[in-house]
C-alpha cells in the first residue's frame, strides 16, 4: 500500500526514501562511489556519476525536496550560489535582460551586477511593490523576474502575488529565492512561481556544517537546469547529500521553534527604548505584515534591528551578547549575529548599501534553537552593558 504522505512533516521523513529499504537500513547509506556500472544508458546525462547529480543520494534528495514544495522535480547543487548562478545561466543568454528585486543577498546582487554583464546579460532592479514601474522596464528581450521571499537583510516582503501575475502577463520565468522562509513557511510553486531556489546551507540542512543549494520546479525546466549544472560542475558530494538529507528530517520542528522564538525576540526589542527599529514580518508594525500573514505559515527565524546610536554601539551590543555567535550565514541550530555590511553584504559598495537602505549599524540575527528565555536574558544584559 502507498504511504500516506499528505502533510509536510510526513514528507520530510518519508518522501524520497528508498523503497524497499536498502538492506533494511533505516537511514539512507552514503553511496561514496564516483561512478556506477554501465547499465545500457543511452544519454550522457543518464550515466551514473557524481557530477551528473544522479547517485542514489541525489535521487532521494530530489524526490524529497520536490515533494516538500509540491514541485514536479528538483535538483541539488554544491551551494546556494551554484543553484542561483546555474539557474540564471540556463534561462538567460547573451543579449537577454531580466528584472531583479533591488534588495537581495549580497552574493546574488554581485553576480547580477558584476558577473552576468560580462556574459551579455543585462538587468534592471525593481522595487517590490510597483508593477507599473516593472512594466515600464520590460523590453522585448526581457526573459525573467527574480525576487526573494523575505529579503536579506531588511526582511521586506515583496508583493509576491503581483510578481506571479506580472510574470504570466509578460511571459517571463518567475524565480524566487525561498531560503529565508523555507518550505515550512512558504511553498512558492503553489502561488504560481516557476522556480523556487534555496541555499540549503541554511534552514534545510540546519546545522551549519555544509554548503548546498537546490532548485525546485517543473520537469522541463529542472531537466534543463540539471544539464547546465552537469556541465558547470557545481554538484553536491554524496556525503554532503547525506548530511542535508539527515538535517532536513527535523526542518518542521526547528523552523516552528525559530518562528516562535524570533517573534518573541522581535517583540522584546520593539518594546525597548534603546532600539530604534526592528525589521520582522511577524510584527504588526512591519509595513508588509498583512501580506506576510496572508502568504506565509510562519514569519521565520530572521530579524534585523538598529539601536539608537552609532556603529560603535551596535558593535558593543554584539560583543556584549554571550549566546549568539558573531558569524555570517543563518538558519542553523545556534543563533548567529552580524552586521550585514561586514558579512553577507560586504561585497556591496557603501553607496549600493545606502541605496537599498542597509545602514552600517544594522544588526542581523538568525535565531537558533536555544531557549528563548535565555536569549532574551542575554539581550537584556547586552542592552544595559
Ligand atoms: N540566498 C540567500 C538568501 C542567502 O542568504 C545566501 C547565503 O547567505 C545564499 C542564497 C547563498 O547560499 P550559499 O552560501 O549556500 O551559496
Amino acid at each position: 500500500m502507498e504511504k500516506i504522505k499528505r502533510e509536510i512533516d510526513t514528507k520530510l521523513i518519508h518522501a524520497g526514501e528508498p523503497d524497499p529499504l536498502i538492506l533494511g537500513a533505516v537511514s539512507i547509506p552514503i553511496f561514496q562511489s564516483s561512478t556506477f556500472e554501465y547499465a545500457g544508458q543511452e544519454s550522457y546525462h543518464d550515466l551514473r556519476y557524481i557530477r551528473l547529480n544522479n547517485t542514489p543520494n541525489h535521487v532521494a534528495l530530489h524526490e524529497k525536496l520536490a515533494a516538500l514544495e509540491n514541485g514536479e522535480a528538483s535538483v541539488v547543487s554544491g551551494s546556494g550560489m551554484a543553484a542561483i548562478s546555474t539557474t540564471l545561466l540556463t534561462l538567460l543568454s547573451s543579449g537577454d535582460h531580466f528584472l531583479a528585486q533591488d534588495c537581495l543577498y549580497g552574493g546574488t546582487h554581485d553576480l547580477i551586477t558584476k558577473d552576468l554583464p560580462a556574459y551579455g546579460i543585462s538587468h534592471d532592479f525593481i522595487c517590490g511593490d510597483d508593477p507599473d514601474h516593472w512594466r515600464r522596464l520590460v523590453r522585448p528581450n526581457t526573459k525573467a523576474i527574480y525576487v526573494e521571499s523575505i529579503t536579506n537583510p531588511l526582511m521586506q516582503v515583496v508583493d509576491l502575488k503581483a510578481v506571479v501575475n506580472f510574470a504570466r502577463e509578460q511571459q517571463l520565468c518567475s524565480i524566487i529565492d525561498n531560503t529565508f522562509t523555507s518550505p515550512i513557511n512558504f511553498r512558492p510553486l503553489e502561488l504560481g512561481f516557476d522556480l523556487s531556489l534555496h541555499s540549503c546551507s541554511k534552514y534545510l540542512n540546519g546545522h551549519s556544517d555544509i554548503v548546498a543549494g537546490a532548485v525546485i520546479g517543473g520537469n522541463e525546466l529542472i531537466t534543463k537546469i540539471t544539464h547546465k549544472l552537469n556541465h558547470l560542475g557545481g554538484t553536491l558530494d554524496p556525503h554532503a547529500c547525506f548530511l542535508l538529507h539527515r538535517g532536513m528530517k527535523t526542518l518542521g520542528v526547528r523552523v516552528r521553534h525559530q518562528n516562535s522564538s524570533a517573534l518573541q525576540i522581535a517583540q522584546f526589542l520593539e518594546s525597548r527604548s534603546e532600539v530604534e527599529t526592528v525589521h520582522y514580518p511577524g510584527l504588526a508594525s512591519h509595513p508588509q505584515h498583512h501580506r506576510a500573514k496572508e502568504l506565509f505559515d510562519g514569519f521565520g527565524g530572521m530579524l534585523s534591528f538598529e539601536l539608537k546610536g552609532d556603529v560603535a554601539l551596535a558593535q558593543r551590543f554584539i560583543q556584549n551578547t554571550t549566546l549568539p555567535i558573531c558569524a555570517p550565514s543563518l538558519g542553523g541550530v545556534e543563533s548567529l549575529i552580524t552586521r550585514p555590511v561586514t558579512t553577507s553584504h560586504a561585497c556591496l559598495s557603501p553607496e549600493e548599501c545606502k541605496e537599498v537602505g542597509i545602514s552600517e549599524s544594522l544588526i542581523r540575527l538568525s535565531v537558533g534553537l536555544e531557549a528563548t528565555k535565555d536569549i532574551l536574558a542575554d539581550f537584556e544584559q547586552a542592552l544595559s552593558g
